[in-house]
């Protein structure tokens, strides 16, 4: 039997492949640190769970409305107006089972199949934006982050990929895999391109709360964005709860028919889920902060490291919970073909991390290489992954400057 070739096709999020590489090795005994995980390395907060439990026994257990519990929207509202500095009402949220799905019902609510309609979205970037983009018969239209810019775009290239057929620009800040912010002049000009041509932006803003120099910005803080702007945030990132799935989305215009995908698709949200989102957004915020600091004192720690390590040069990431090395220089020297080689070489000494190529196609020929770190582990873990990553790099460029030397020496002797 045949599957489709849109299954065939589809998409994944390599981080789960190499995840399986580091268990399985795991399982042989051996030991790896690892620096692929995409979540908190904290538990909920204590009185988060207390409020799904109590919602468990109060009967919150069936279907709620397809866009969510009313006094649970009224609080992301509240949030959303609070931290965006806009005026969110709860009849424009949409909550649903991670924030992920938003990403696949934002492509369904603003393109059309197979005609050519266009989706521009940030490269590297989470892979599920391409995925879903093709999946739902769009056309990807990868942007360029770039290094020198602190890995924002550059908005002559943004400008120079919008055509009539433009109907969704993807920007995620703070960034997955560079943990890169897009700043107010960046933002500026998005509006200011967005109004102009008409498109949708989708606002990928899950780690907004993880933000460690400055305050955390929206484009749809800028007049005149929120209508053209889905909002997507969520309870994963900044409450430690990846596996309660709580995302939401926030628009004027398309909430309604989000609401009818997730009739289609969902039902709705988890209701007691839902309920523990409430409290995440309502109640204390003191866990949070404790994490943010917490990864902020790692992020100070893994970046210097990863610049003490020779060949290796690593920018300072301004939010989420990653670091995106450049090695290039590293690559070059191990006579490497990308930087997924050397994954596998520090897979293979223990050290797991993503190479840049599980987060999209390469922009360019001559792009540098580069590898992503989370820092969603202990001190301790990064202190001596990065160690023994600075040792093995160190020794492999070692051994194969002497390699060299003794090539080129070998030269004359073998010419005579
Ligand atoms: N967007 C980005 C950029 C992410 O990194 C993630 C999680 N890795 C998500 C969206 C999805 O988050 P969730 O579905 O857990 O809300």
């Amino acid at each position: 039997m045949d599957i489709s070739k849109r299954t065939a096709l589809l998409g994944s999020e390599s981080a789960f492949d190499v995840l399986a590489e580091v268990n399985k090795l795991k399982r042989e005994g051996k030991e790896v640190i690892s620096f692929c995980i995409g979540q908190p390395d904290f538990d909920t907060p204590l009185h988060i769970k207390e409020s799904a439990i109590k919602a468990i026994r109060d009967g919150k257990t069936g279907y709620t409305d397809s866009a969510g519990v009313l006094s649970v929207r009224e609080s992301v509202a509240r949030y959303l107006s609070r931290t965006r500095h806009i005026d969110v009402k709860p009849e424009h949220v949409v909550i649903g089972n991670g924030a992920k799905g938003f990403i696949a019902f934002s492509v369904l609510c603003t393109t059309d199949y197979g005609v050519g309609d266009e989706v521009i979205y940030p490269n590297p970037g989470y892979p599920i934006y391409e995925s879903q983009i093709i999946a739902n018969g769009a056309v990807p239209i990868p942007l360029p982050l770039i290094e020198k810019k602190k890995f924002s775009f550059d908005i002559g290239e943004l400008e120079k990929r919008i055509t009539p057929k433009t109907k969704m620009l993807i920007i995620n800040t703070p960034q997955n895999p560079t943990g890169g912010i897009l700043d107010e002049d960046d933002l500026g000009e998005v509006a200011k391109l967005a109004k102009k041509h008409g498109f949708w932006i989708y606002a990928d803003e899950i780690y907004s709360q993880i933000v460690y120099d400055g305050e955390f910005m929206s484009v749809a803080s800028i007049p005149g964005m929120y209508e053209r702007t889905i909002i997507s945030d969520g309870a994963s990132k900044s409450y430690a709860m990846t596996g309660w799935r709580m995302g939401f989305v926030a628009n004027p215009v398309l909430a309604p028919h989000m609401a009818r995908w997730i009739t289609n698709l969902e039902a709705c949200g988890n209701h007691m889920s839902q309920y523990a989102l409430a409290e995440a957004l309502d109640g204390p915020q003191d866990e949070t902060k404790k994490m943010v600091a917490t990864f902020h004192e790692r992020r100070d720690i893994i970046v210097k490291l990863l610049n003490e390590i020779k060949g290796v040069s690593c920018l300072t990431p301004g939010g989420a919970f990653y670091a995106y090395p450049n090695v290039t220089k590293v690559v070059h020297a191990l006579g490497m073909k990308d930087a997924v080689e050397l994954r596998k070489l520090l897979l293979a000494n223990g050290i797991a991390v993503l190479a840049d190529s599980n987060f999209g196609q390469r922009n360019a020929e001559d792009e540098d290489f580069h590898l992503r770190l989370s820092y969603a582990t202990s001190s301790e873990n990064i202190i001596k992954g990065v160690a023994k990553m600075k040792k093995v790099l160190e020794d492999a460029q070692a051994m194969a400057g002497e390699k060299k030397g003794a090539q080129a020496a070998a030269v004359p002797n073998s010419t005579t």
